[in-house]
């Protein structure tokens, strides 16, 4: 099964892809990990991205595109994925759409996270995250229940940027809701509740 996942940053999209990779065992393509792994690293691309990630705006197209061109090549993915912040915009999404039909693959799902903004500033300033593996909890957890990494606040969590990236979700990523509601894969899940209840549903959306 080959999937899109939607959704305001902070609505759940990681702790959702992550429980469904622990149950289908499908390949997880997190761009912001793949970002946040290549700042770590010091790497030409890292460089490149940082200023971007850091003020909350989206890394040019180009460079995330090649990332995921690259990732969606590897092994893992051939048995299906679950792409994660990615595409971002309509540019993204065409390009995914193009790609995905040079290698014969089918995209079966866009799965829409949906939780209001006013949740989403909350859930993002307490949001702290493990260094790690990626793996997100609220505020007072130390360290990460899954790896044992340093839980930190990572600086695009912090409110001054919090509010860029949701007005850059407004006006770049919400308009693909549309896109894949015209190509009939859209599927929408309320995300505003506990994290089992929206998995419960988000398994019965895709028919597990
Ligand atoms: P995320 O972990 O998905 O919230 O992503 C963190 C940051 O990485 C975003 O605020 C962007 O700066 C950058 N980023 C992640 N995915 C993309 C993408 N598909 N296009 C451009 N920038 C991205």
């Amino acid at each position: 099964m080959n999937i899109v996942l939607l959704g305001a940053p902070g609505a759940g999209k990681g702790t959702q892809a992550q429980k469904l990779v622990d149950d289908v065992g499908i390949a997880h393509i997190s761009t912001g990990d793949l970002l946040r792994a290549a700042v770590s690293a010091q790497s030409k691309l890292g460089m490149e991205a940082k200023g971007y990630m850091d003020a909350g705006r989206l890394v040019p197209d180009q460079l995330v595109i090649n990332l995921v061109k690259e990732r969606l090549q590897q092994d893992d993915a051939k048995k299906g994925f679950i792409l994660d912040g990615f595409p971002r915009n309509t540019q993204q999404a065409v390009v995914l759409d193009s790609e995905l039909e040079s290698m014969g693959i089918k995209l079966d799902v866009a799965l829409l996270v949906d939780v209001k903004p006013e949740v989403i500033i909350n859930r993002l300033s307490l949001r702290r995250t493990c260094r790690d593996c990626g793996y997100t909890a609220a505020i007072g957890v130390d360290s990460c229940p899954r790896c044992s990494g340093e839980m930190y606040q990572r600086d695009d969590d912090r409110p001054e940027t919090i509010a860029r990236r949701l007005d850059t979700y407004q006006n770049q990523t919400a308009p693909l809701i549309e896109y894949y509601c015209g190509r009939k894969i859209l599927k929408e899940v309320d995300g505003d509740r506990p994290v089992d209840e929206v998995y419960a549903d988000v398994r019965s959306l895709l028919g597990l």
